[in-house]
């Protein structure tokens, strides 16, 4: 993804693009970036790698795009950027007030609980996984 983005703001930054060059540019597997906010991820979509179409046999054309609202959190194709991370935290902050209030039900509770350790999870990966500056330039 940042690769995609540095080429993006190298080759069109500050451009007026021609429809020729705008389908070039849509056209181009390196730009197919589509943002998930919903599940705190971009997909850098590679179709070869995408766990959203387990079968790889899917309608004709259906593999041209993401099955975001199937997104795997496994899948190679994930990106988070610290913008992602942010909400995470957010999220994860909601669900443990959530488990506090006295009016949420015990087994609801255990779930919230569950769901804020895994969401922590992602949070830990992107901290030990993240391109340093250093790695970026
Ligand atoms: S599983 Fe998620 S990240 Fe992977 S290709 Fe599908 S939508 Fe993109």
């Amino acid at each position: 993804m940042i690769s995609a983005a540095t080429d993006a703001q190298l080759r069109f930054e500050g451009m007026f693009l021609t429809p020729k060059q705008a389908n070039a540019l849509l056209a181009a597997p390196k730009f197919h970036v589509y943002d998930n906010p919903e599940a705190f991820l971009t997909c850098n979509y590679d179709p070869a790698k995408a766990l959203c179409h387990p079968g790889r046999d899917p309608l004709p054309g259906t593999l041209k795009t993401p099955a975001i609202d199937r997104c795997n959190p496994a899948c190679a194709n994930v990106a988070r950027t610290d913008t992602h991370i942010a909400a995470l935290r957010g999220e994860i902050a909601r669900l443990r007030q959530e488990c506090l209030e006295p009016a949420t039900p015990m087994p609801l509770r255990e779930r919230l609980g569950q769901r804020a350790k895994q969401l922590n999870k992602l949070v830990e990966q992107h901290e030990w996984t993240r391109p340093t500056d250093r790695e970026e330039s």
